[in-house]
């Protein structure tokens, strides 16, 4: 048994990122650049105006009010052909280029027209109200990150930039494989003794959700000559998650199969709770992780695990979360030899201090409290007997976002 932070160490020694490929940039959301992104142009590409009003010369209205003559307009992916000479003005729009000769804007809700002579009721000092060239960002600027998560932000930066490809890594292939007996598929006829695999669901939208596509193998029996056939279907895969059948019992045949095609195991127990019976290793050059059975055991691992993983794949440079810190609901006592993983509510106060009140029930097959969980309350190895109000480190399970 060894404890979380060797095993995510010896896992993420495992894992290479993957290939590149090109996409469009209004694909890019979600996805992790390859290489850094320089922009093609500057921006803005002239000098414009921030506002709807008249372009002038700033000595021309030093002293107000003063009135000038309009020679015409500039409109925004337009441009006025002339100069604004002394004691004239074009009349300009948001975004639109200032013409040669103006140096200052008024704007319209400082001004009175009477045909073309315009009186400016205010002064405006040199370069009022104008975004010089460049202002945002200039040619050859690297603007977004190699590893960098395309957020929507980010698909508008690029844009914005004349980018219309950009390289990002593949997406994570993440075979998975139920194994049981006792499984069925939602839907499925089942007998009163069977389940519904809702691991492998699970499981396969946490790794679309977290960027990866997820390829759902099937159930395998419990049956050496059946969890082998299956085995053929990771060929396109990058990596390989099998659920359940990791433990000690007679019919747990991951360890035995697999090791007996070539699975070459890292490990296979770790020190933690839920989610002892964990299993990572190498078929060929394939990373393979054995998840636990119980669903919340593999939710927890496929977090703590899975993740990390696959951000490896990906390039990311978040490997790892720092966990936050909260108050405790309940005094807990001394923790054993595995590092818990409490399924807990979180509350804020008026302030914004957090507390976490782990659920009375922590059986790592209860789905319901899982799905119902804020956080996870982390309860270090040999953590003595923690009273209420004590500071613990947490892990969040946000609700608000489909990310875990
Ligand atoms: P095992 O590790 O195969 O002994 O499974 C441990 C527990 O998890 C058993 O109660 C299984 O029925 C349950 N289990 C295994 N696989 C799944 C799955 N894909 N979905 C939900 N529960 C599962
Ligand atoms: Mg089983």
């Amino acid at each position: 048994m060894i404890p979380v932070d060797q095993a995510l160490a010896q896992v993420l020694a495992g894992i290479s990122q993957l290939s590149a490929e090109e996409v469009g940039v209004s694909d890019s959301l979600g996805r992790v650049l390859a290489q850094d992104v320089a922009s093609r142009i500057t921006q803005p590409r002239s000098d414009v105006s921030a506002m709807d009003g008249y372009a002038v010369r700033a000595s021309d209205v030093a002293s107000v009010p003063a009135t000038l003559t309009q020679i015409g307009e500039s409109t925004a992916g337009g441009a006025f052909g002339g100069s604004v000479g002394e004691g004239q003005t074009v009349r300009i729009f948001t975004g639109a280029p200032v013409p040669p000769g103006a140096d200052a804007i008024v704007i319209q809700e400082d001004t009175e027209r009477d045909g073309d002579q315009i009186t400016m009721g205010e002064a405006a000092s040199l370069g009022h109200f104008i975004r010089p060239a460049g202002l945002d960002f200039k040619e050859s600027d690297v603007l977004i990150p190699k590893g960098r998560l395309m957020s929507a932000r980010d698909v508008s930066l690029a844009a914005a930039m004349n980018i219309p490809w950009l390289r990002v890594t593949c997406r994570p292939r993440i075979a998975i494989l139920s194994t049981g007996n006792e499984l069925v598929l939602p839907g499925e006829p089942m007998t009163q003794y069977q389940i519904v695999s809702s691991n492998s669901l699970g499981l396969a939208a946490f790794v679309q959700a977290m960027g990866g596509v997820p390829i759902n193998l099937g159930i395998a029996r419990d049956e050496p000559d059946e969890l082998r056939a299956f085995l053929e279907g990771v060929a396109g895969a990058d990596m390989l998650v099998t659920i359940g059948g990791a433990s000690v019992g007679d019919y747990d045949l991951v360890k035995s199969v697999l090791g007996g095609e070539g699975l070459d195991i890292t490990f296979s127990k770790v020190a933690m709770r839920p989610g002892k019976p964990l299993i990572f290793g190498k078929l060929g050059e394939k990373p393979m992780l054995g998840l636990p059975g119980n669903p919340v055991s593999a939710g927890v691992t496929a977090l703590l695990f899975l993740l990390p993983a696959m951000k490896a794949m990906l390039g990311r440079e978040d490997l790892g979360r720092a966990p936050e810190s909260a108050a405790l609901g309940v005094g807990l006592g001394a923790n054993g030899e595995r590092q818990d993983y409490m399924r807990a509510g979180l509350s804020a106060d008026a302030d914004g201090r957090l507390t976490a009140t782990p659920f009375n029930e922590q059986d790592s097959s209860m789905l319901m409290l899982f799905a119902k969980a804020d956080c996870l309350i982390i309860r270090p190895i040999g953590a003595p007997a923690a009273k209420e109000g004590e500071q613990v480190p947490i892990l969040r399970l946000d609700q608000g976002s489909i990310s875990v």
